[in-house]
Protein backbone atom coordinates (compact mmCIF):
# COMPACT_ATOMS: atom_id res chain seq x y z
CA UNK A 1 0.00 0.00 0.00
CA UNK A 2 2.97 2.40 -0.54
CA UNK A 3 2.05 6.17 -1.77
CA UNK A 4 4.30 8.97 -2.61
CA UNK A 5 3.76 11.08 0.20
CA UNK A 6 6.89 12.23 1.92
CA UNK A 7 6.54 12.89 6.07
CA UNK A 8 9.21 14.42 7.89
CA UNK A 9 9.90 14.38 11.13
CA UNK A 10 11.79 16.43 13.85
CA UNK A 11 12.46 14.23 16.42
CA UNK A 12 13.35 10.58 17.58
CA UNK A 13 11.80 10.49 20.91
CA UNK A 14 8.48 8.52 21.70
CA UNK A 15 5.83 10.46 19.85
CA UNK A 16 8.12 10.66 16.89
CA UNK A 17 9.14 7.42 16.73
CA UNK A 18 5.52 6.11 17.17
CA UNK A 19 4.31 8.34 14.71
CA UNK A 20 7.29 7.14 12.05
CA UNK A 21 6.16 3.48 12.84
CA UNK A 22 2.33 4.18 12.00
CA UNK A 23 2.63 6.04 8.78
CA UNK A 24 5.25 3.67 7.60
CA UNK A 25 2.86 0.93 8.15
CA UNK A 26 0.65 3.09 6.12
CA UNK A 27 2.86 3.17 3.32
CA UNK A 28 3.84 6.89 3.59
CA UNK A 29 7.81 7.48 2.77
CA UNK A 30 8.52 8.60 6.84
CA UNK A 31 12.03 10.37 7.16
CA UNK A 32 13.41 10.85 10.84
CA UNK A 33 15.73 13.83 11.46
CA UNK A 34 17.31 13.78 15.53
CA UNK A 35 20.25 15.60 16.94
CA UNK A 36 21.58 12.98 19.19
CA UNK A 37 23.11 9.85 18.03
CA UNK A 38 20.73 7.46 19.56
CA UNK A 39 17.22 7.38 19.55
CA UNK A 40 14.63 8.29 22.17
CA UNK A 41 14.86 11.40 23.06
CA UNK A 42 14.09 11.75 27.19
CA UNK A 43 13.24 8.20 26.51
CA UNK A 44 16.80 7.31 25.47
CA UNK A 45 19.85 4.70 26.93
CA UNK A 46 22.70 6.23 29.20
CA UNK A 47 25.65 3.92 28.73
CA UNK A 48 28.51 4.23 30.90
CA UNK A 49 31.37 1.45 32.00
CA UNK A 50 28.75 -1.51 31.47
CA UNK A 51 25.68 0.05 33.34
CA UNK A 52 22.94 1.13 31.11
CA UNK A 53 20.46 3.93 32.60
CA UNK A 54 17.25 5.31 31.53
CA UNK A 55 17.66 8.76 30.77
CA UNK A 56 13.37 9.63 31.54
CA UNK A 57 10.78 6.99 32.16
CA UNK A 58 10.94 4.23 34.16
CA UNK A 59 7.58 3.40 34.93
CA UNK A 60 5.67 2.48 32.01
CA UNK A 61 1.79 2.53 32.46
CA UNK A 62 -1.23 1.69 30.23
CA UNK A 63 0.80 -1.13 28.43
CA UNK A 64 -2.53 -1.73 26.33
CA UNK A 65 -1.99 1.61 24.69
CA UNK A 66 1.75 0.36 23.56
CA UNK A 67 0.43 -2.77 22.04
CA UNK A 68 -2.22 -0.90 20.51
CA UNK A 69 0.32 0.61 18.62
CA UNK A 70 2.12 -2.39 17.75
CA UNK A 71 -1.68 -4.09 16.64
CA UNK A 72 -1.76 -1.14 14.48
CA UNK A 73 1.08 -1.88 12.82
CA UNK A 74 0.28 -5.83 12.30
CA UNK A 75 3.03 -6.56 14.89
CA UNK A 76 3.10 -7.99 18.91
CA UNK A 77 4.89 -5.73 21.14
CA UNK A 78 6.13 -9.16 23.34
CA UNK A 79 8.14 -10.18 19.49
CA UNK A 80 10.27 -6.88 20.20
CA UNK A 81 10.81 -6.47 24.31
CA UNK A 82 10.53 -8.42 27.62
CA UNK A 83 8.14 -6.89 29.98
CA UNK A 84 8.18 -7.19 33.58
CA UNK A 85 5.32 -6.14 35.76
CA UNK A 86 6.41 -4.90 39.22
CA UNK A 87 5.27 -6.59 42.62
CA UNK A 88 5.10 -4.47 44.51
CA UNK A 89 4.36 -1.48 41.95
CA UNK A 90 7.13 0.77 44.62
CA UNK A 91 7.91 1.28 48.02
CA UNK A 92 6.64 4.95 49.24
CA UNK A 93 9.03 6.20 52.20
CA UNK A 94 7.51 8.54 54.97
CA UNK A 95 9.24 10.31 57.99
CA UNK A 96 7.63 8.03 60.08
CA UNK A 97 6.44 5.05 57.84
CA UNK A 98 6.73 2.74 54.92
CA UNK A 99 4.70 1.22 52.84
CA UNK A 100 4.60 -1.50 49.67
CA UNK A 101 2.51 -0.18 46.67
CA UNK A 102 0.71 -3.44 44.66
CA UNK A 103 -2.06 -3.17 42.28
CA UNK A 104 -2.61 -6.87 43.61
CA UNK A 105 -5.94 -5.77 45.40
CA UNK A 106 -5.34 -8.62 48.40
CA UNK A 107 -1.67 -6.92 49.03
CA UNK A 108 -2.89 -3.05 49.14
CA UNK A 109 -5.95 -3.56 51.13
CA UNK A 110 -3.46 -5.39 53.82
CA UNK A 111 -0.81 -2.76 53.53
CA UNK A 112 -3.50 -0.12 54.08
CA UNK A 113 -4.73 -1.83 57.41
CA UNK A 114 -0.78 -2.24 58.65
CA UNK A 115 0.30 1.52 57.78
CA UNK A 116 -2.51 4.01 58.13
CA UNK A 117 -5.64 4.47 60.88
CA UNK A 118 -8.38 4.75 58.24
CA UNK A 119 -7.35 1.61 57.11
CA UNK A 120 -8.83 0.38 53.57
CA UNK A 121 -12.12 1.33 53.09
CA UNK A 122 -11.74 4.45 51.22
CA UNK A 123 -9.22 2.64 48.34
CA UNK A 124 -12.57 0.12 47.42
CA UNK A 125 -14.62 3.38 47.06
CA UNK A 126 -11.36 5.30 44.83
CA UNK A 127 -11.18 2.05 42.67
CA UNK A 128 -14.68 2.18 41.61
CA UNK A 129 -15.29 5.61 41.31
CA UNK A 130 -11.77 6.32 39.47
CA UNK A 131 -12.76 3.39 36.91
CA UNK A 132 -16.44 5.30 36.24
CA UNK A 133 -14.05 8.76 35.72
CA UNK A 134 -11.11 6.99 34.06
CA UNK A 135 -13.69 5.38 30.93
CA UNK A 136 -15.69 8.44 30.44
CA UNK A 137 -12.57 10.64 30.15
CA UNK A 138 -10.12 8.14 27.91
CA UNK A 139 -12.11 8.71 24.69
CA UNK A 140 -11.71 12.73 25.32
CA UNK A 141 -8.33 11.71 26.06
CA UNK A 142 -7.78 9.92 22.27
CA UNK A 143 -9.25 12.50 20.15
CA UNK A 144 -8.21 15.34 18.46
CA UNK A 145 -9.30 18.67 19.23
CA UNK A 146 -7.73 20.55 16.40
CA UNK A 147 -11.35 22.71 15.43
CA UNK A 148 -13.58 24.17 17.61
CA UNK A 149 -16.24 21.62 16.31
CA UNK A 150 -14.48 18.67 18.13
CA UNK A 151 -14.19 20.35 21.19
CA UNK A 152 -18.35 20.07 21.36
CA UNK A 153 -17.98 16.13 21.04
CA UNK A 154 -20.88 14.33 22.80
CA UNK A 155 -17.72 12.04 24.31
CA UNK A 156 -16.93 15.41 26.14
CA UNK A 157 -20.17 16.64 27.32
CA UNK A 158 -20.64 13.79 28.91
CA UNK A 159 -17.76 13.35 30.26
CA UNK A 160 -17.92 17.13 31.71
CA UNK A 161 -19.20 16.36 35.35
CA UNK A 162 -16.12 14.07 35.41
CA UNK A 163 -13.72 16.59 35.02
CA UNK A 164 -14.56 17.99 38.62
CA UNK A 165 -13.06 21.43 37.70
CA UNK A 166 -12.40 23.40 39.54
CA UNK A 167 -11.17 20.54 42.12
CA UNK A 168 -7.50 19.67 42.68
CA UNK A 169 -6.14 15.86 42.56
CA UNK A 170 -5.67 16.24 46.04
CA UNK A 171 -9.17 17.87 46.69
CA UNK A 172 -10.80 15.36 44.78
CA UNK A 173 -9.14 12.27 46.80
CA UNK A 174 -10.86 14.11 49.97
CA UNK A 175 -14.15 12.11 49.13
CA UNK A 176 -12.06 8.63 49.67
CA UNK A 177 -9.14 9.43 52.03
CA UNK A 178 -8.72 11.56 54.92
CA UNK A 179 -5.31 12.09 56.55
CA UNK A 180 -2.93 14.08 53.89
CA UNK A 181 -0.38 10.96 54.59
CA UNK A 182 -2.39 8.67 53.01
CA UNK A 183 -3.62 10.86 50.26
CA UNK A 184 -0.16 11.67 49.32
CA UNK A 185 -0.07 7.63 48.60
CA UNK A 186 -2.54 8.81 46.04
CA UNK A 187 -1.47 12.07 44.27
CA UNK A 188 2.28 11.88 44.20
CA UNK A 189 1.69 11.32 41.00
CA UNK A 190 0.95 14.41 40.03
CA UNK A 191 4.57 14.51 39.90
CA UNK A 192 4.63 12.75 36.89
CA UNK A 193 2.86 15.68 35.26
CA UNK A 194 5.47 17.94 36.92
CA UNK A 195 2.83 19.27 38.68
CA UNK A 196 1.65 20.09 42.84
CA UNK A 197 -1.24 17.65 43.54
CA UNK A 198 -2.63 20.79 45.04
CA UNK A 199 -2.77 22.94 41.70
CA UNK A 200 -3.30 19.09 39.48
CA UNK A 201 -6.68 18.84 38.08
CA UNK A 202 -8.86 16.36 39.44
CA UNK A 203 -8.58 14.43 36.29
CA UNK A 204 -5.56 13.48 36.75
CA UNK A 205 -6.31 11.10 39.53
CA UNK A 206 -6.67 8.59 37.10
CA UNK A 207 -2.99 8.60 37.18
CA UNK A 208 -3.08 6.80 40.97
CA UNK A 209 -5.99 4.62 39.19
CA UNK A 210 -4.45 2.92 36.08
CA UNK A 211 -1.29 2.18 38.46
CA UNK A 212 -3.45 0.12 40.67
CA UNK A 213 -5.93 -0.98 38.05
CA UNK A 214 -3.05 -1.85 35.30
CA UNK A 215 -0.05 -1.94 37.38
CA UNK A 216 3.18 -0.67 35.68
CA UNK A 217 6.11 -2.51 33.90
CA UNK A 218 9.48 -2.68 33.36
CA UNK A 219 11.22 -3.76 30.25
CA UNK A 220 14.42 -5.53 30.40
CA UNK A 221 17.16 -3.41 28.89
CA UNK A 222 15.53 -0.72 30.49
CA UNK A 223 12.33 1.61 29.01
CA UNK A 224 14.89 2.95 26.51
CA UNK A 225 13.69 -0.76 24.53
CA UNK A 226 10.55 0.73 23.83
CA UNK A 227 12.22 3.38 21.63
CA UNK A 228 14.52 1.33 20.19
CA UNK A 229 11.64 -0.93 19.21
CA UNK A 230 9.73 1.35 17.59
CA UNK A 231 13.41 2.76 15.58
CA UNK A 232 12.99 -0.94 14.43
CA UNK A 233 9.62 -0.87 13.09
CA UNK A 234 9.99 2.09 11.16
CA UNK A 235 13.06 1.02 9.41
CA UNK A 236 11.26 -2.67 8.59
CA UNK A 237 8.53 -0.64 6.88
CA UNK A 238 10.68 1.35 5.34
CA UNK A 239 11.18 4.71 7.02
CA UNK A 240 14.53 6.23 7.49
CA UNK A 241 16.01 7.50 10.88
CA UNK A 242 18.85 9.95 10.27
CA UNK A 243 21.17 10.85 13.48
CA UNK A 244 23.63 13.63 13.94
CA UNK A 245 21.15 15.37 12.24
CA UNK A 246 19.83 18.39 13.95
CA UNK A 247 17.47 20.75 12.06
CA UNK A 248 18.08 24.50 11.89
CA UNK A 249 14.64 25.48 10.85
CA UNK A 250 11.01 24.41 9.23
CA UNK A 251 10.91 25.16 5.54
CA UNK A 252 7.62 27.22 6.09
CA UNK A 253 6.48 29.16 2.34
CA UNK A 254 3.42 31.07 2.36
CA UNK A 255 2.06 29.67 5.57
CA UNK A 256 2.69 25.95 4.47
CA UNK A 257 5.46 23.76 6.11
CA UNK A 258 7.57 22.43 2.85
CA UNK A 259 10.42 20.70 4.90
CA UNK A 260 13.28 21.29 6.90
CA UNK A 261 16.59 23.01 7.04
CA UNK A 262 19.22 20.54 8.79
CA UNK A 263 21.92 22.75 10.46
CA UNK A 264 24.96 21.75 7.77
CA UNK A 265 22.92 23.55 5.50
CA UNK A 266 20.97 20.86 3.50
CA UNK A 267 17.17 21.22 2.89
CA UNK A 268 14.61 18.74 2.80
CA UNK A 269 11.40 18.68 1.99
CA UNK A 270 8.05 16.88 2.16
CA UNK A 271 4.30 16.23 2.01
CA UNK A 272 3.51 17.00 6.07
CA UNK A 273 6.73 17.87 8.62
CA UNK A 274 5.41 16.57 12.37
CA UNK A 275 7.30 17.99 15.05
CA UNK A 276 8.48 15.87 18.22
CA UNK A 277 11.04 18.53 19.25
CA UNK A 278 10.06 19.95 22.90
CA UNK A 279 6.91 22.31 21.87
CA UNK A 280 8.34 25.67 23.17
CA UNK A 281 11.59 24.91 22.51
CA UNK A 282 10.64 24.50 18.47
CA UNK A 283 8.35 26.88 18.65
CA UNK A 284 11.24 29.32 19.72
CA UNK A 285 14.01 27.94 17.92
CA UNK A 286 13.02 26.43 14.65
CA UNK A 287 10.47 28.98 13.18
CA UNK A 288 11.42 32.77 12.81
CA UNK A 289 9.79 35.19 15.16
CA UNK A 290 6.18 36.28 14.18
CA UNK A 291 5.35 33.38 11.99
CA UNK A 292 2.62 31.85 14.35
CA UNK A 293 0.80 34.57 16.70
CA UNK A 294 -0.55 31.82 18.52
CA UNK A 295 2.99 30.90 19.80
CA UNK A 296 4.93 33.96 19.74
CA UNK A 297 8.03 34.00 21.47
CA UNK A 298 6.21 36.30 24.02
CA UNK A 299 3.34 34.81 24.75
CA UNK A 300 5.04 31.38 24.97
CA UNK A 301 6.97 32.89 28.02
CA UNK A 302 3.85 34.14 29.98
CA UNK A 303 2.39 30.17 29.27
CA UNK A 304 2.57 27.66 32.84
CA UNK A 305 5.32 25.49 32.47
CA UNK A 306 6.79 21.98 34.83
CA UNK A 307 8.56 21.81 37.34
CA UNK A 308 12.18 20.17 36.12
CA UNK A 309 14.55 17.62 37.57
CA UNK A 310 18.00 17.11 39.31
CA UNK A 311 19.16 13.74 38.05
CA UNK A 312 21.83 11.52 39.27
CA UNK A 313 23.15 7.76 37.70
CA UNK A 314 25.00 6.41 39.38
CA UNK A 315 27.26 3.65 38.72
CA UNK A 316 27.99 1.57 41.67
CA UNK A 317 30.13 -1.58 42.65
CA UNK A 318 27.54 -2.58 45.02
CA UNK A 319 24.16 -4.14 45.09
CA UNK A 320 22.36 -1.72 47.88
CA UNK A 321 19.20 -3.86 49.33
CA UNK A 322 16.21 -1.23 47.47
CA UNK A 323 13.32 -2.06 45.87
CA UNK A 324 12.87 -1.54 41.93
CA UNK A 325 11.15 1.69 43.04
CA UNK A 326 11.48 3.86 45.69
CA UNK A 327 9.75 7.52 46.40
CA UNK A 328 10.93 9.23 49.60
CA UNK A 329 8.59 12.46 50.59
CA UNK A 330 10.16 15.35 52.04
CA UNK A 331 9.62 15.20 55.84
CA UNK A 332 7.63 18.92 54.86
CA UNK A 333 6.19 17.91 51.64
CA UNK A 334 3.90 20.92 51.12
CA UNK A 335 6.93 23.22 52.21
CA UNK A 336 8.61 21.40 49.75
CA UNK A 337 5.89 21.67 47.12
CA UNK A 338 5.89 25.42 47.62
CA UNK A 339 9.47 25.63 47.03
CA UNK A 340 9.49 24.25 43.58
CA UNK A 341 6.25 25.74 42.48
CA UNK A 342 5.43 28.95 44.02
CA UNK A 343 8.90 30.18 45.79
CA UNK A 344 10.98 28.44 42.96
CA UNK A 345 13.82 27.99 45.35
CA UNK A 346 16.29 25.16 46.00
CA UNK A 347 15.66 23.33 49.48
CA UNK A 348 17.13 20.96 51.96
CA UNK A 349 14.45 18.80 52.69
CA UNK A 350 13.29 17.40 49.48
CA UNK A 351 11.38 14.65 48.00
CA UNK A 352 13.34 12.49 45.62
CA UNK A 353 12.85 9.30 43.44
CA UNK A 354 15.19 6.23 43.32
CA UNK A 355 15.32 3.34 40.82
CA UNK A 356 17.80 0.38 41.48
CA UNK A 357 16.08 -1.42 38.35
CA UNK A 358 19.16 -3.81 38.41
CA UNK A 359 17.52 -5.68 40.74
CA UNK A 360 14.93 -6.77 38.59
CA UNK A 361 17.10 -7.17 35.39
CA UNK A 362 20.57 -7.86 35.51
CA UNK A 363 21.38 -6.51 32.07
CA UNK A 364 21.84 -3.06 33.32
CA UNK A 365 24.88 -3.39 35.51
CA UNK A 366 27.78 -6.09 35.70
CA UNK A 367 27.97 -8.64 38.13
CA UNK A 368 27.86 -7.99 41.67
CA UNK A 369 27.01 -3.87 40.76
CA UNK A 370 23.94 -1.41 40.72
CA UNK A 371 22.98 1.30 38.57
CA UNK A 372 21.09 3.67 40.67
CA UNK A 373 19.07 6.34 39.27
CA UNK A 374 17.85 9.13 41.56
CA UNK A 375 15.25 12.19 40.38
CA UNK A 376 14.91 15.13 43.09
CA UNK A 377 12.32 17.51 41.32
CA UNK A 378 13.50 21.05 41.02
CA UNK A 379 12.47 24.00 39.81
CA UNK A 380 12.73 24.84 35.85
CA UNK A 381 14.57 27.30 34.92
CA UNK A 382 12.41 30.78 35.91
CA UNK A 383 14.55 30.26 39.15
CA UNK A 384 16.82 31.79 37.89
CA UNK A 385 19.12 29.87 39.63
CA UNK A 386 22.90 29.54 38.12
CA UNK A 387 23.10 25.37 37.94
CA UNK A 388 27.04 25.58 37.17
CA UNK A 389 27.13 26.89 40.42
CA UNK A 390 24.98 25.04 42.24
CA UNK A 391 25.64 21.55 40.61
CA UNK A 392 28.43 20.58 42.79
CA UNK A 393 26.23 21.53 46.04
CA UNK A 394 23.42 19.94 45.15
CA UNK A 395 25.32 16.58 44.18
CA UNK A 396 26.70 16.61 47.77
CA UNK A 397 23.01 17.35 48.96
CA UNK A 398 21.83 14.44 47.65
CA UNK A 399 24.42 11.79 48.41
CA UNK A 400 23.94 13.14 51.96
CA UNK A 401 19.80 12.21 51.88
CA UNK A 402 20.61 9.21 49.94
CA UNK A 403 22.62 8.20 52.99
CA UNK A 404 19.85 9.91 55.98
CA UNK A 405 16.97 8.78 54.28
CA UNK A 406 18.03 5.05 52.04
CA UNK A 407 20.88 4.02 54.67
CA UNK A 408 23.35 4.45 51.92
CA UNK A 409 25.78 5.96 53.93
CA UNK A 410 28.96 4.77 52.24
CA UNK A 411 27.53 5.73 48.86
CA UNK A 412 30.39 7.64 48.07
CA UNK A 413 32.52 5.01 48.46
CA UNK A 414 31.09 2.77 45.54
CA UNK A 415 30.46 5.45 43.07
CA UNK A 416 32.13 3.95 39.65
CA UNK A 417 31.03 6.14 37.14
CA UNK A 418 28.20 8.90 37.19
CA UNK A 419 26.07 11.54 35.18
CA UNK A 420 24.28 14.51 36.40
CA UNK A 421 22.02 16.17 34.57
CA UNK A 422 20.40 19.60 35.88
CA UNK A 423 17.65 21.98 35.08
CA UNK A 424 20.15 24.21 33.34
CA UNK A 425 21.48 21.10 31.57
CA UNK A 426 18.07 20.08 30.32
CA UNK A 427 17.52 23.44 28.43
CA UNK A 428 20.81 23.73 27.30
CA UNK A 429 21.87 19.91 25.98
CA UNK A 430 18.35 18.09 25.47
CA UNK A 431 16.84 21.59 24.46
CA UNK A 432 14.06 21.41 27.04
CA UNK A 433 12.26 24.56 27.16
CA UNK A 434 12.94 26.09 30.70
CA UNK A 435 13.94 22.93 31.68
CA UNK A 436 10.49 21.89 32.07
CA UNK A 437 10.93 18.34 31.89
CA UNK A 438 7.39 17.28 31.90
CA UNK A 439 7.10 20.26 29.18
CA UNK A 440 3.55 22.93 29.48
CA UNK A 441 2.12 22.35 32.73
CA UNK A 442 -1.25 20.19 32.34
CA UNK A 443 -3.12 22.84 34.43
CA UNK A 444 -7.27 23.02 32.66
CA UNK A 445 -6.29 26.26 30.47
CA UNK A 446 -3.25 24.09 29.05
CA UNK A 447 -5.35 21.06 28.45
CA UNK A 448 -7.76 19.17 25.95
CA UNK A 449 -8.54 22.26 23.30
CA UNK A 450 -6.91 24.47 25.11
CA UNK A 451 -3.58 22.27 24.88
CA UNK A 452 -1.43 23.57 21.54
CA UNK A 453 -3.37 21.46 19.15
CA UNK A 454 -2.09 18.29 17.01
CA UNK A 455 -2.50 19.84 13.67
CA UNK A 456 -1.34 24.13 13.61
CA UNK A 457 -4.05 26.46 12.59
CA UNK A 458 -1.54 28.34 11.44
CA UNK A 459 0.76 26.35 9.56
CA UNK A 460 -0.72 24.34 6.78
CA UNK A 461 1.11 20.87 6.66
CA UNK A 462 2.32 21.13 10.11
CA UNK A 463 1.48 18.44 13.36
CA UNK A 464 2.68 17.96 16.81
CA UNK A 465 3.18 14.69 18.61
CA UNK A 466 5.28 14.37 22.27
CA UNK A 467 4.39 15.80 25.62
CA UNK A 468 3.90 19.23 24.83
CA UNK A 469 0.76 18.82 22.35
CA UNK A 470 -2.25 17.03 23.02
CA UNK A 471 -3.43 14.66 25.17
CA UNK A 472 -0.10 15.62 27.05
CA UNK A 473 3.48 14.45 28.95
CA UNK A 474 3.53 10.49 29.43
CA UNK A 475 4.28 7.68 27.26
CA UNK A 476 1.08 6.50 27.00
CA UNK A 477 -0.41 9.56 26.31
CA UNK A 478 2.73 10.35 23.85
CA UNK A 479 1.75 7.47 21.93
CA UNK A 480 -2.17 8.71 21.72
CA UNK A 481 -0.75 11.89 20.24
CA UNK A 482 1.22 9.88 17.65
CA UNK A 483 -1.96 7.86 17.14
CA UNK A 484 -4.07 11.45 16.56
CA UNK A 485 -1.57 13.46 14.31
CA UNK A 486 -0.79 9.82 12.49
CA UNK A 487 -5.00 9.68 11.48
CA UNK A 488 -5.36 13.20 10.81
CA UNK A 489 -2.35 13.33 8.33
CA UNK A 490 -3.52 9.57 6.73
CA UNK A 491 -7.38 10.75 6.47
CA UNK A 492 -6.03 13.86 4.89
CA UNK A 493 -4.04 11.75 1.73
CA UNK A 494 -6.91 9.19 1.93
CA UNK A 495 -5.11 6.63 3.28
CA UNK A 496 -7.13 3.41 4.90
CA UNK A 497 -5.67 2.47 8.57
CA UNK A 498 -6.58 0.10 10.83
CA UNK A 499 -8.54 1.51 13.97
CA UNK A 500 -8.96 0.13 17.13
CA UNK A 501 -12.67 0.97 18.45
CA UNK A 502 -12.72 -0.51 21.70
CA UNK A 503 -9.04 -1.06 23.05
CA UNK A 504 -9.66 -4.40 24.78
CA UNK A 505 -7.50 -3.65 27.49
CA UNK A 506 -9.82 -0.98 29.48
CA UNK A 507 -11.96 -2.81 32.19
CA UNK A 508 -15.43 -2.04 32.14
CA UNK A 509 -17.12 0.97 34.39
CA UNK A 510 -19.85 -0.05 36.75
CA UNK A 511 -22.91 1.73 34.96
C1 LIG B 1 13.30 12.57 34.14
C2 LIG B 1 12.03 12.15 33.43
C3 LIG B 1 11.31 11.05 33.90
C4 LIG B 1 10.15 10.65 33.24
N1 LIG B 1 9.49 9.54 33.69
C5 LIG B 1 8.43 9.08 33.02
C6 LIG B 1 7.87 7.81 33.38
O1 LIG B 1 8.34 7.14 34.30
N2 LIG B 1 6.81 7.37 32.65
C7 LIG B 1 6.29 8.09 31.59
O2 LIG B 1 5.34 7.63 30.96
N3 LIG B 1 6.82 9.28 31.24
C8 LIG B 1 7.88 9.79 31.91
N4 LIG B 1 8.47 10.97 31.51
C9 LIG B 1 7.78 11.86 30.53
C10 LIG B 1 7.89 11.52 29.03
O3 LIG B 1 7.43 10.22 28.80
C11 LIG B 1 9.27 11.66 28.42
O4 LIG B 1 9.82 12.91 28.67
C12 LIG B 1 9.28 11.44 26.89
O5 LIG B 1 10.55 11.08 26.48
C13 LIG B 1 8.86 12.67 26.11
O6 LIG B 1 8.71 12.27 24.77
P1 LIG B 1 8.53 13.26 23.54
O7 LIG B 1 8.09 12.43 22.38
O8 LIG B 1 7.67 14.40 23.93
O9 LIG B 1 9.94 13.87 23.21
P2 LIG B 1 11.45 13.78 23.65
O10 LIG B 1 11.72 12.54 24.41
O11 LIG B 1 11.84 15.06 24.26
O12 LIG B 1 12.16 13.66 22.23
C14 LIG B 1 12.28 14.77 21.37
C15 LIG B 1 13.40 14.49 20.41
O13 LIG B 1 13.54 15.62 19.54
C16 LIG B 1 14.93 15.80 19.28
N5 LIG B 1 15.17 17.18 18.85
C17 LIG B 1 14.93 18.32 19.53
N6 LIG B 1 15.29 19.39 18.77
C18 LIG B 1 15.75 18.89 17.60
C19 LIG B 1 16.27 19.49 16.43
N7 LIG B 1 16.35 20.81 16.29
N8 LIG B 1 16.67 18.68 15.42
C20 LIG B 1 16.59 17.33 15.52
N9 LIG B 1 16.10 16.72 16.62
C21 LIG B 1 15.69 17.48 17.64
C22 LIG B 1 15.59 15.51 20.62
O14 LIG B 1 16.96 15.18 20.43
C23 LIG B 1 14.76 14.32 21.10
O15 LIG B 1 15.33 13.10 20.70
C24 LIG B 1 9.66 11.38 32.12
C25 LIG B 1 10.39 12.47 31.67
C26 LIG B 1 11.57 12.84 32.29
C27 LIG B 1 12.34 13.99 31.74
Amino acid sequence: MANSKHIIIVGAGPGGLCAGMLLSHRGFKVSIFDKHPNVGGRNRAITMDGFTFDTGPTFLLMKGVLDEMFELCGRRSEDYMQFMPLSPMYRLLYDDREINVYSDRENMRAELERVFDEGSAGYERFMDNERSRFNRLYPCITRDYSTLASFFSLDLIKALPWLAFPKSVFKNLGQYFDKEKMRLAFCFQSKYLGMSPWECPALFTMLPYLEHEYGIYHVAGGLNRIASAMAQVVTESGGEIHLNAEIASLIVEDGVAKGVKLKNGEEVRGDEVIVNADFAHAMTHLLEPGTLRKYDHEELKKREYSCSTFMLYLGLDKQYDLPHHTIVFAKDYRTNISNIFSNKTLTEDFSFYVQNASVTDDSLAPPGKSALYVLVPMPNNDSGVDWQAHCADVREQVLDTLGERLALTDIREHIECEKIITPGTWESDEHVYKGATFSLSHKFSQMLYWRPHNRFEELDNCYLVGGGTHPGSGLPTIYESARISSNLISRKHRVNFKEIQQSAWLKKAKA
